[in-house]
């Protein structure tokens, strides 16, 4: 027989070997094969009587690995429909769907087992002659009972193969854990509104559809879907949670933990230990966790009993990959759900226009929660800082600066966000206008004043602070604009007598654990943070939220820039007067006629959803048209550029109802001596847009790319 393995290989076919023993039970193991001088770990995805590699050619796999369980139909689908409509290679999304662990040539072993003896064993055990004399004290042993293979060797030599044989012989047997039935804990009470909210949401529980659960701050959507998970664990069925990178920090999966004691809970992210996130993988994959709850990768979490997807903050940028398969973790959660027949819950107090969209048409089922579900707790004031008539000291306004004295004489805490960490964003020389660029960027280097140092947000090059203009010699460099270090620095001058702390992703590096730092921001009167702070953290003194440079947001060459502005707001707003005490959140703006800041004072997501979706329509942006981007990178621009030209060239003349736009470089055209190009694709019709990319992605393989790195980014999200 002939296997057809997809490896994770940028080759976008499958690869055949043989193996004598193969049957068609062999689909979805994984197996390991020479390729080249390599050797290889990928997935059996065919089985096939033939190839179309000469006989004398074709390798055998070396080894079909069946101490995991292969995947299941819904999951090879899955990976199918991803590597399909992200235009990439089947090996590359088996690749990115498994972990690291798991496609790696080291053997992977499950956590240690304990053995029992079978029926067939103790009769075994009774007529076993006197001279097999290890086999009777290995049988022995386990007739008073489980032991693990560890024990059993050390109490008998030669242990290991003695258990492969009893367990050929159907003797003793691997242990099955108990899997307790999870339990869930009614924390709260809900409210009539969340009461209906979960009634719909447990009404579609068997089937698969799409429901948006769209809600302010504090409206308890959170809540709803944990008692919907509830429901799901009791009808037998798993789980799967979906949340932001940032936002999943051990106090989620604490939480979860106390509301389902007993349930088996997996995380899955990136930052997982390699083998604790294999083995979780592998208890979820054999349908012994309840609930996986991660990031973006979590999506290929293998789920054989799945009932239910949830993604929370679905808007979050976080849930596509930027690099390799690029996909959307929060699409795919969709697709994913559609094969497995269970409905997918997308939850957010800002939805991303896409989803609002297609809610607000009908597409989605959209269920609004439009009260919070603490009671003592009221929305918080919003009000707009005029800067032309407050102009700002310091980066700080008048008013803001009162609004803090007055919370500190309170014992309240107050906020300061910034969405700019470092000192200040440039540094310039104000005698002959020189700015200090990355050498490998096309972007400023940013001053950082703990180790006065230049540091580029994009390469992580570092540099000293030079101590003279190196164009005029001016010796009086000037740090222009404001990032979190220097605002901590203002408000320390400001404010002696307050404790002043800083959280942005320097700080939680130089700390390394993000707990501690949280446990220190409950205590300080003043944070000064980026969006680290936006999220999920409830500190119960917190009652005001000023805004710096919000500006920025919504004067952005990306159509996007001004959704994010309004959900990154709305969002750092929300964390003010969570408990008790009434918030209220200051934001400085040139601009406070703006129709995000209007639509932002009103609480009125809504209004600004429909106000923006109708500019995307007049000017056919998406959701009113599917995107795709080609891409290509180079160390030379030219080169970047002339591959883009020839793709074009070569691409399908059938063109019906598709817009191939000139190839440009990108906005940030130069990152880490890399030139980067594209050019920008736009349908009306989703399948027209694949059926073009098919086509095309088979030329492109076969055009020359000297020096040029190309790939597609189907919905891309950076231009
Ligand atoms: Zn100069
Ligand atoms: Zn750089």
């Amino acid at each position: 027989m002939i296997l057809r393995v997809a490896l994770d290989v940028p080759l976008p076919k499958l690869f055949d070997y043989r193996a004598e023993d193969a049957t068609r039970a062999d689909i979805g193991y994984r197996v390991l094969v020479p390729f080249g001088t390599k050797r290889l770990v990928g997935l059996v995805v065919e089985l096939a009587a033939g190839s179309d590699i000469p006989a004398k050619r074709l390798r055998s796999a070396e080894k079909i690995l069946r101490e995991v369980p292969p995947l299941g139909r819904a999951w090879l689908d899955l990976v199918k429909f991803c590597s399909g409509y992200y235009q990439r290679p089947l090996g590359e999304v088996v690749g990115a769907a498994l972990p690291p662990r798991l496609r790696s040539v080291r053997p992977f072993a499950e956590a240690p087992r304990d053995f029992a003896l079978a029926p067939a064993g103790r009769e075994v055990l009774a007529t076993l002659p006197a001279r097999q004399r290890r086999m009777r004290a290995l049988l022995a042993r386990l007739s008073q009972g489980p032991a693990s293979e560890s024990e059993l060797a050390a109490q008998t030599r030669g242990a290991r193969r003695l258990i492969k044989r009893c367990i050929e012989e159907g003797w003793i047997a691997p242990v099955v854990p108990e899997c307790p039935v999870p339990g869930f804990v009614r924390a709260y009470d809900l409210t009539t509104e969340q009461e209906e909210a979960l009634h719909k949401l447990r009404r579609g529980l068997e089937r698969f559809g799409v429901s948006l659960l769209f809600g302010v701050t504090g409206s308890g959507k959170t809540e709803i879907y944990l008692q919907l998970i509830a429901e799901v664990l009791a009808r037998g069925k798993q789980a799967l949670i979906l949340v932001p990178e940032i936002a999943l920090t051990p106090t989620l999966e604490a939480a979860f933990r106390y509301r389902f004691p007993g349930a088996g809970i997996v995380t899955q992210t990136s930052a997982s230990p390699e083998l604790e996130r294999a083995h979780g993988w592998v208890l979820a994959h054999r349908g012994r966790a309840h609930i996986v709850l991660g990031t973006r990768l979590a999506v290929f979490a293998s789920l054989p009993d799945l009932g239910l997807i949830v993604v929370d903050e679905e808007q979050d940028i976080s849930f596509k990959q930027r690099e390799g398969v690029r996909y959307s973790a929060r699409d795919l959660a969709i697709a994913r759900a559609q094969i497995a027949g269970v409905p997918v819950v997308l939850c957010s107090a800002t939805p991303s226009l896409e989803s609002f969209h297609r809610a607000s048409s009908g597409k989605y089922e959209l269920i609004s929660l439009t009260r919070r579900a603490i009671h003592e707790a009221v929305m918080p004031a919003i009000r707009l800082i005029d800067t032309r008539v407050h102009p700002v000291h310091e980066g700080l306004a008048t008013p803001l600066r009162e609004a803090i004295a007055t919370r500190l004489a309170r014992g309240e805490q107050s906020l300061v966000f910034l969405n700019r960490r470092g000192y200040a964003p440039t540094l310039a020389c104000p005698a002959c206008g020189w700015v200090k660029g990355c050498t490998r960027c096309s972007a400023h280097m940013v001053v950082h004043s703990a180790d006065r140092s230049l540091r580029c947000h994009h390469c992580g090059l570092a540099e000293r602070v030079p101590r003279v203009c190196p164009e005029c010699g001016n010796p009086d460099l000037q740090a222009f604009g404001r990032g979190t270090q220097r605002v901590e620095l203002s408000l320390r001058d400001l404010f002696p007598q307050a404790q002043v702390l800083r959280l942005d992703s320097d700080a939680v590096r130089a700390r390394s654990r993000i707990d501690d730092l949280l446990e220190r921001a409950a205590q300080a009167d003043i944070l000064v943070g980026t969006q680290i702070l936006a999220k999920g953290h409830h500190f119960e003194r917190l009652t005001l939220v000023g805004v710096l440079n919000a500006d920025s947001g919504i004067f952005s060459s990306d159509y996007r820039a001004s959704e994010r502005s309004f959900a990154q707001l709305q969002q750092v707003a929300g964390r003010a007067g969570r408990a008790s005490l009434p918030g209220e959140v200051l934001i400085q703006t040139r601009y406070p006629g703006h129709p995000l800041y209007q639509a932002l004072v009103r609480h009125d997501y809504p209004g600004f959803a429909n106000s923006v979706l109708a500019e995307r329509r007049e000017a056919g942006f998406p959701p009113f048209v599917f995107e795709a981007v080609l891409r290509a990178e180079s160390s030379d621009a030219m080169r970047a550029m002339r591959f883009l030209r020839e793709a074009i060239e070569a691409a399908p003349r059938q063109r019906s109802e598709i817009s191939l736009f000139d190839p440009a470089p990108m906005s940030l055209a130069r990152v880490a001596g890399v030139e980067r190009a594209q050019t920008l694709l736009q349908s009306r019709s989703r399948p027209r847009l694949q059926a073009f990319l098919s086509e095309w992605s088979e030329t492109l393989y076969r055009l020359p790319a000297q020096g040029v790195r190309w790939h597609l980014d189907v919905d891309p999200i950076e231009f």
